[in-house]
């Protein structure tokens, strides 16, 4: 399931989100220290699980999970919609909401319906189209990955949403590159492609995650959004999931992560 990739890439990369040394040996550090913890990307996501799960709307239940962790890591203006009396959408193109909608990619299995429900999750606050565009792409990237599709078709499609001409940091561009020029950045435009280049370059979950770790970017965000892409495309973690979330989960998370009645 891919919000299970997504969630892990979270925790993994909370570490590095604010403090990352500029010598981390990227390729055999430890993935989980005690430095990790779960952030807005999980909380979001669990949220949007919960929504679907429960037939509610994605907002009445993002505010509702969400305002349990005001502390989690959300942005200003996403932590004034979190808590004030009549959120309304505020033009965000922020990769916030390529970072909550893995289950939707997971959950749906007619592509029309996933396109869907990702610009929804999206339009409740991320509404400028790049944003609504970073949920959808991820999204349909993560149905993808589950419904079999190869690197190459993953690449070609994120490639067609972000063509080389309007988008400086496409998937076209390679780790390598990436590693010399890419810098922290919390846009959709450049989040969601160069997550996806990260899995694209990987041979498994956690060289995934290594590939993220390898960038000075929002890391967290980018092993969440790629996570779910990759957790589905490799058939899991390779990881132990269960222990993982039982550690770094409390009660409320852990339970919408397994499916029981928040
Ligand atoms: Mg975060």
């Amino acid at each position: 399931m891919g919000i299970t990739g997504a969630l892990l890439g979270d925790i993994a990369g909370s570490q590095y989100e604010f403090d990352r040394p500029r010598n981390l040996d990227w390729e055999n550090c430890e993935l989980y220290t005690e430095k990790c913890m779960f952030t807005d990307d999980t909380v979001m996501s669990l949220a949007i699980k919960s929504a679907v799960d429960n037939g509610i709307d994605y907002q009445s239940e993002m505010r509702r999970i969400g305002a349990y962790y005001p502390d989690c890591g959300y942005g200003g203006h996403f932590f004034q919609w979190m808590f004030c009396e009549d959120p309304k959408p505020y033009n965000s193109l922020g990769n916030g909401s390529a970072m909550r909608v893995s289950y939707i990619g997971e959950y749906y299995n007619d592509l029309e319906e996933v396109k869907r429900e990702a610009e929804q999750t999206a339009s409740v606050s991320h509404n400028h189209p790049e944003g609504i565009k970073g949920a959808v792409v991820t999204a349909v990237c993560v149905w993808m990955a589950k419904h079999g599709k190869t690197k190459d078709e993953i690449y070609d499609y994120v490639l067609s949403q972000y063509p080389t001409d309007k988008y400086i940091f496409s998937i076209d561009k390679g780790m390598v590159y990436l590693r010399e020029h890419y810098s922290w950045d919390v846009t959709c435009m450049t989040s969601v492609p160069v997550a996806i280049r990260c899995f694209y370059e990987s041979g498994s979950y956690i060289s995934f995650i290594r590939n993220v770790f390898s960038l000075e970017c929002d890391c967290d965000t980018l092993c969440a959004i790629g996570g779910a892409v990759a957790e589905e495309f490799y058939h899991g973690t390779g990881l132990d999931d269960d222990k993982i979330l039982r550690h770094y989960l409390d009660d409320r998370l852990y339970n919408i992560w397994i499916g029981e009645k928040p």
